[in-house]
């Protein structure tokens, strides 16, 4: 049985096709953020799931895991640590290469921000192959990090993003094709 607080979700995200390129459907979760009922909704469901699981750690992807991570950090008593784009942050960082459809990225994430033997969630507004979300997990599964779950507001089915994760449990609200 859903939760019936995941159809207001589900409307609320704006679906613009051939965004930013020809074939690709653009979940746009900014009209999601309009919906004052529907945004609350989203991050109570991720608290009411995380709140009692050890976690001192959520990371959020840029740019959209920025939107979602801090509130749910600030309510489950854990803090913060923002996953970048290469040359953001300003501190001694570790560095991860990932694949896109086009060309490789790079994620970074400051050296000290966390310590081995913590306990992470790893979120972001959206999983497509999981390339992003693997490198996310990586940089912190390199310093000692436990990642306890990856979390994503929708899931595009069919990219099979989920098997690239391999054993990490990824939870997420909306599916999408
Ligand atoms: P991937 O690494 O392939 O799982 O892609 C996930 C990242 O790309 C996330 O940070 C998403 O915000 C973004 N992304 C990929 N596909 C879409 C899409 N169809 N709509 C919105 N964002 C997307």
């Amino acid at each position: 049985q859903q939760d019936p607080r995941i159809a207001r979700i589900s409307s609320a995200i704006r679906v613009i096709p051939d965004f930013p390129k020809p074939g690709i459907m653009f979940q746009d979760i900014t009209t999601l953020l309009l919906d004052t009922k529907a945004f609350k909704d989203t991050i109570d469901l991720f608290v009411e799931r995380y709140r009692d699981k050890n976690i001192s750690v959520v990371a959020g992807v840029e740019a959209r895991g920025f939107i979602f991570g801090p509130p749910i950090a600030l309510a489950i008593g854990a803090k913060f640590v923002p996953m970048r784009k290469p040359n953001k942050l300003p501190g001694k960082v570790i560095s991860e290469e990932y694949s896109l459809e086009y060309g490789t990225d790079i994620m970074e994430m400051h050296v000290g921000a966390v310590e081995a033997g913590e306990r992470a969630l790893v979120i972001d507004d959206l999983i497509a192959t999981g390339g992003t979300l693997c490198a996310a997990v990586k940089l912190l599964e390199r310093v000692g990090v436990h990642v306890v779950e990856c979390a994503c507001v929708i899931e595009l089915l069919g990219l099979k993003g989920r098997e690239r994760l391999g054993d990490r449990p990824l939870f997420v609200l909306v599916n999408s094709t």
